[in-house]
């Protein structure tokens, strides 16, 4: 039997913005083209939602909340558990069109696809053991502690894991008795319409999901719209300034889950095989368009030329080609200005006196992939601390290994830049990777691993890479407030105006 999913797979379907339950014309013409990156071709449109789309999504997703809200978190859970079955038995189309769209491998797709379920699964069971407390307190009183949703709230999302970032934020604030108003990446913004439309099926009420898609001045206007009472953004640095700041003006609470330049260090100690294998995923993984993609090693020197070798010998093995194909390892990065954006770094990386060692020939691609966004696993070594490579997140699969003496210098390599996002450690010394996770600057460090995820592992960054988290108990109560009931237990009453004493 088909469904949305089969319809968003067909190229060339618009089906329009989804608020309110159902399928919306927008108020003007104006269409974002979506690509297929691995072929260079629109595959699709999508309206760009203005002020007045805007507006009506967000006051259907306030008619959401005054249904959704009241649930019971039982009941809320029940309509959330049948939204991750039915997730759970679309996860073959969904990996093809996150595929489509983002140009990820197939392989990567069905991996992360296995996983989203357990996002909505997590958020609807501990919405259920969420429990306030009473304190019997001084003179006379019980207060009592209740949490609340906060509204209808704005989910700004990035286009490199358009389902997986989705969900992470999506079920959390659901779970907690908001609605959702999602402004999806413009580059990737099919599965969020169609995750929409797989809500309503599942039985949550109209509004309780709903999408405008556009670009920047689209998510500005939701940012914006007076009834929308938490923004949670995935996205570069620059957008959360600027996120930030209007979210400021308004006094609405965010997430900011920006970007990175993730360290990896590689201990004289590691299990050499393990470490290679490793951090070749943490690296290129997605064409390193995540934003704890590892991207400046750190390597002790007593074994930098053989991991150099090692590394660059396994990344120039990296099949690359057709992310629909099984056997294909890595596929394009998301658009020309991506692949551009990596060209001019490779070629300043060597300005700057770096050392290519893997990477150098031009990806040698059939028609139609000749086309595509295609990069080369790139690795550069002999990378200075004060070079570009080393300092800017490229967001591609290009990366740069620097030697190290002692634990001191690796860590104030480590720690050089304005980014604490992601770091990984690798060394078969417990207490030495320890005593470096306990000195790095970061959000998320992984000991002798990278990438690994789970609702139960909070996940967020400081300094540039922003603020907030995302999964565990931290991320459902971003979304809620906690409200304090005193009652007054004392005997009599007090009349302050007629010489009573007591105060505070
Ligand atoms: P982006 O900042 O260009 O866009 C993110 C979202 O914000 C999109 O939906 C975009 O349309 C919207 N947006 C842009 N300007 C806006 C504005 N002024 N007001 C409101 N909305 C606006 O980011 P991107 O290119 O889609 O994603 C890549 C970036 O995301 C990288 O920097 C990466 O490191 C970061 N990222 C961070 C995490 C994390 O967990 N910290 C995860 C994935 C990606």
């Amino acid at each position: 039997m088909t469904n949305i999913v089969d319809e968003y797979l067909k190229p060339g379907v618009n089906k329009g913005l989804f608020y309110g339950g159902t399928f919306r014309s927008p108020a003007s013409d104006d269409i974002i083209e979506v690509y297929n990156p691995a072929t260079a071709e629109v595959f699709t449109t999508v309206p760009c939602a203005n002020v007045s789309d805007v507006a009506r999504g967000v006051s259907a997703a306030r008619a959401g909340f005054d249904e959704w809200s009241q649930l019971d978190p039982i009941d809320r859970a029940r309509h959330l558990r049948r939204f991750a079955v039915i997730i759970e038995q679309n996860i073959p189309k969904l990996a093809l069109l996150e595929t489509t769209v983002t140009g990820r491998s197939i392989r990567e797709m069905r991996a992360q696809m296995a996983r989203i379920p357990e996002w909505i699964e997590y958020f609807a069971g501990i919405a259920m053991g969420l429990e306030g407390e009473s304190n019997l307190v001084k003179g006379g009183y019980v207060t009592m502690t209740h949490y609340e949703p906060l509204g209808p709230v704005a989910l700004l999302t990035p286009w490199n894991h358009p389902i997986l970032i989705l969900v992470k934020k999506m079920a959390a604030a659901l779970a907690a008795g908001n609605t959702c108003v999602i402004k999806p990446s413009e580059l990737a913004p099919c599965s969020p319409i169609v995750l929409a439309a797989l809500a309503t099926e599942a039985g949550l009420p109209d509004g309780a999901v709903n999408v405008v898609t556009g670009g920047p001045q689209t998510g500005a206007a939701l940012c914006g719209a007076e009834d929308i009472h938490y923004i949670d953004l995935t996205g570069g640095t620059a957008t959360g300034r600027k996120v930030a700041a209007q979210a400021g003006q308004r006094l609405i609470r965010t997430t900011m889950e920006l970007g990175g330049k993730t360290p990896i260090v590689v201990c004289e100690d590691a299990d050499l095989e393990a470490a290679i294998a490793g951090t070749l995923f943490a690296a290129f993984v997605a064409s390193g368009q995540t934003c704890v993609s590892g991207a400046r090693f750190i390597v002790h020197d007593s074994i930098y030329d053989r991991f150099t070798k090692g590394l660059a010998a396994r990344a120039d093995a990296i099949t690359i080609g057709d992310p629909m194909a099984d056997e294909t390892q890595m596929g394009p990065v998301i658009s020309k200005t991506s692949q551009d954006r990596c060209a001019s770094m490779i070629a300043r990386a060597k300005a700057d006196g770096a050392v290519q060692i893997a990477g150098h020939s031009d990806p040698d691609l059939k028609a139609p992939f000749d086309k595509g966004f295609y990069v080369r696993p790139t690795v550069f070594k002999d990378v200075s601390p004060d070079q570009e490579l080393f300092l800017e997140e490229v967001f591609g699969p290009v990366i740069s290994i620097t030697p190290y003496k002692d634990e001191e210098e690796a860590l104030a390599l480590a720690n050089t830049g304005t980014f604490g996002l992601g770091v990984s450690i690798w060394s078969r010394d417990i207490a030495r990777a320890h005593r470096l996770s306990l000195g790095v600057r970061g959000g998320v460090v992984w000991l002798n691993d990278h990438h690994r995820n789970d609702p139960r592992s909070v996940w967020g960054g400081l300094r540039d890479s922003g603020f907030g988290k995302e999964n565990g108990w931290d991320a459902l109560k971003a979304y809620m407030t906690k409200k304090s009931v005193v009652v007054r237990t004392a005997p009599g009453h007090d009349d302050w105006f007629a010489g009573s004493t007591r105060y505070g």
